[in-house]
Parts: C-alpha cells; sequence; structure tokens
C-alpha cells in the first residue's frame, strides 16, 4: 500500500510566463522539484539549437517539466467527481508528468544521433536508480517509483493515465507547444488551454474529447502541423543541429585517434567510449559542452576548431531545396569543388530530406494509430476524430516532404575561381534546364 507525503502546510507558487501560476500542494512533487537531478534541467534547452533561429528561445526542461506539471494538475480538477476518474491515482499522474523529461540531456537530438544515447532509457535509470529522485519516490511506498516509470514508458495497466502523459493529446505536447510558441516569439502555437481542458474527459481506458469540443481540438492540430513546420523543422536549427553533431563526430574521431586535446574531454570520455554511467550522466549539461566547444575553437585540428567556432559565433551552413532527380549530379560537383578548396563533404557537406504527417491517425502499413484522438458523442460513444471533421480529415493524409542541402556556401562562392562551378551547381539547383 502507498502512503501519501501529504499536503503542504502552505501552498508553493512559481510564477510561470505560460501558465501564470503553478501551484504545488503535495510534499511529494515539492520535494521532487527540489532533487539536484531535477534542477539539472535548469541547465538543458527545451528546444536545444533553437535559440540560433528564435533567439527567444532559451527555456529550458525545468520550465516545460513543471508547465507539464501543472496542466495535469488542472485536468485532475476538471476530471474530479467524475465516475471514471478514480482519485488515488492523483500523485502517480503528477510525478509521471514532473518526471516525464528528467532523462533528457544536452542538445538531445544529436547526442542520440550521434551516440546513440536514448534519453527514455535515462529517464528510467533516473527514476529507478540511485538518485536522489528515487529515494523521495521510495517514501511512498515500494514499487511506486516503478509505477511512475511504467506510465512514462506506457506500460502501466491504467490507460487513462498513460494516453494523459503521452498520445497525440497528451499534457506534454499541450505545454510545448504553448510555450515552445511564447518564448520563440510566434504566434503558431497558441490554443485556449482552458477551453480545452475544460472539453476532455476520462474514459476507463484513454482520454476522450467531448463532441462538442471538436473545433477546439481541430485548432490545436493545426497549431501543431505550423510549430513543426514552422519552429521544430525550421531548416536554419536543422543546419545549427547538423553542425553540432559535425563537432561531435569529428571529436569523437579524433579521440577514437588518440588525437592529443589541448583539455581533455573527461566530461564526453565516458559517450565517446560507450560506458556512460549514471553518475557520468548526471554530469552532463549545456554548460560543459560549451565550455569544450570554446576550448576547441583553439584546437590544432583545422576542422574542429573550423566547425565549434561556427557553432559558438552562429556561423552556419547556407542551405538549398533541391530537386530529387538532381540529387546524385548536385552531390558529384560539390564534393569536387570541395576537394579543390580541402573541405571534408563528411563534414562539411549534409543533405536531408523530412517527412511527415500533421496528424498520425495511420501508421504506414496502414493500420489505424494506437492513439488516435477520440471523440465522445452525444449518445456516449466513440468516434475517430478524422470520421467526424472534414478538416482533421483533409489534412490527415497530406504528407509533407522537404528536402534541402547544407554546405559553408561562402566557402565556394566567394572565391573568384569558383564563378564557373557556381554557376552550374546553380542551374542544377534551380532544375531549370
Ligand atoms: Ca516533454
Amino acid at each position: 500500500m502507498y502512503q501519501s507525503l501529504g499536503q503542504l502546510k502552505e501552498t508553493k507558487v512559481f510564477k510561470d510566463p505560460v501558465h501564470r501560476y503553478i501551484y504545488v500542494d503535495d510534499q511529494l512533487i515539492w520535494q521532487l522539484i527540489g532533487t539536484k537531478e531535477f534542477q539539472r534541467l535548469r541547465r538543458i534547452k527545451q528546444l536545444g539549437t533553437s535559440f540560433l533561429t528564435f533567439h527567444g528561445a532559451e527555456h529550458t526542461r525545468f520550465h516545460h517539466s513543471l508547465g507539464v506539471y501543472e496542466i495535469t494538475r488542472q485536468l485532475i480538477n476538471v476530471f474530479n467527481g467524475r465516475p471514471e476518474w478514480d482519485d488515488q491515482y492523483r500523485e502517480l499522474a503528477l510525478c509521471a508528468a514532473l518526471l516525464h523529461d528528467v532523462g533528457h540531456g544536452p542538445f538531445s537530438h544529436a547526442f542520440e544521433n550521434v551516440f546513440g544515447v536514448e534519453h527514455e532509457t535515462w529517464t528510467e535509470r533516473i527514476i529507478l536508480g540511485d538518485t536522489e529522485i528515487k529515494a523521495v519516490l521510495d517514501q511512498v511506498g515500494d514499487g511506486f517509483a516503478e509505477e511512475v516509470a511504467a506510465v512514462i514508458r506506457k506500460t502501466h495497466p491504467n490507460k487513462l493515465l498513460v494516453t494523459m502523459i503521452s498520445s497525440q493529446l497528451d499534457v506534454d505536447r499541450m505545454d510545448y507547444l504553448l510555450r515552445d510558441a511564447h518564448f520563440a516569439g510566434v504566434s503558431y502555437g497558441t490554443f485556449d488551454l482552458e477551453r480545452m481542458l475544460r472539453v476532455l474527459r476520462p474514459s476507463r481506458d484513454q482520454l476522450v474529447v467531448k463532441q462538442s469540443g471538436m473545433h477546439s481540438i481541430e485548432d490545436y492540430i493545426m497549431r501543431r502541423y505550423q510549430m513543426y513546420w514552422q519552429v521544430y523543422l525550421h531548416p536554419v536549427t536543422r543546419s545549427s543541429d547538423y553542425l553540432l553533431k559535425a563537432i561531435l563526430e569529428r571529436a569523437q574521431e579524433l579521440y577514437a585517434g588518440h588525437y592529443d586535446f589541448t583539455v581533455t574531454p573527461f566530461h564526453l570520455i565516458p559517450l565517446f567510449e560507450q560506458t556512460m554511467t549514471l553518475k557520468d550522466y548526471l554530469a552532463l549539461d549545456e554548460t560543459i559542452v560549451y565550455f569544450y566547444f570554446q576550448q576547441w575553437m583553439e584546437e590544432e585540428d583545422k576542422v574542429l576548431s573550423d566547425l565549434a567556432s561556427r557553432f559558438v559565433n552562429r556561423k552556419l551552413f547556407k542551405y538549398v531545396d533541391y530537386p530529387q532527380e538532381k540529387r546524385d549530379a548536385v552531390h558529384e560537383r560539390l564534393c569536387l569543388a570541395f576537394s579543390k578548396i580541402g573541405l571534408d563533404p563528411d563534414y562539411y557537406l549534409l543533405e536531408d530530406k523530412l517527412s511527415r504527417l500533421p496528424y498520425d491517425l495511420y501508421l504506414e502499413n496502414g493500420e489505424i494509430s494506437r492513439h488516435p484522438i477520440m471523440l465522445q458523442m452525444k449518445d456516449g460513444t466513440l468516434k475517430e476524430i478524422s470520421q467526424v471533421s472534414p478538416l482533421v480529415r483533409a489534412i490527415a493524409t497530406s504528407r509533407q516532404t522537404d528536402e534541402k542541402l547544407f554546405f559553408p556556401q561562402e566557402e565556394l562562392y566567394d572565391l573568384k575561381e569558383f564563378a564557373n562551378e557556381k554557376m552550374q551547381i546553380d542551374t542544377l539547383l534551380r532544375g531549370d534546364h
């Protein structure tokens, strides 16, 4: 049996730019926020390199985690008193919301891509390992930490809790869309959260939407679609991410070749050697990564010092759209030009093809997604939203793709002797001959 840690004598209040106030009444939540593993999230930005595109986007995973907790708290208030909601799950839901991103590391996407670390695995190790968070959760009772981890990894038997924390319409997305839009300074991501919370209903095995709330959900899906293309997948952010990856790959390659670094990158060696312990992982944050990048600007290795300087001083690779059928010809010509000026295409030429659906109703094999957004009709039956909304139906099946080449154009184009190559490449890129 679990033993609640009870309420605080006085409500703790955080000022928040998105939700205005975040309220903490539970001892348990207050203690979790105070752990060193949770405080570490203050040193990890929510949107990685996006601040190089949208300078306001400096908000951290700490902000977002508190926000997800607050939306969950408000959602539970809406649910309270309904027969489908069992309030014994309140603390479990709040803990899972607060801790769902606790395993994120510095610049997660680039690090995950280069070193194969997975933030989900680290979230679990932090919740279940030798940490302050685990010690706080253990006060509730044996097995509670495991239940929190199960909700986050989506294996908990209570599917309502699981879909509240992660599905196409979950507290995580609701917070990040609003928050990322606010800090990026754009208007695409804003939707009416209060209204949305009022139309959500608990059902036995998932979160559902009252029929009359359909238009709120349409609005939310459109906002999400716009945020993806305008903010999350912005080509300048993608360019920054590639640069970051190129730096990490170069550093790893140098390390493997016993290169003599001016300052030994102690914090990154466990990543290079794939021997990372929980303690090593928790010691990593963006401050540390920046420290090494600044050191590497002075390294003797030309590639590493150039890439690091480009990142620190925001001298990003430019990008061009290219017609797929010209891909090989463009690639070949660029590589040839690169070899003439001594640029390694492994680090300086990146191609990227993106493709996504605005609403993941259908998986690739035509099966219906496991967590589609369900409307609760007036007669109590459930219907998947695209069956009812012509708007969602129209965009659900329209796949958007985007193909770009990233490279330091100025290196080629500013040189007179490349005027001819430039013309040929431009012609190819335009695809107009
Ligand atoms: Ca999240």
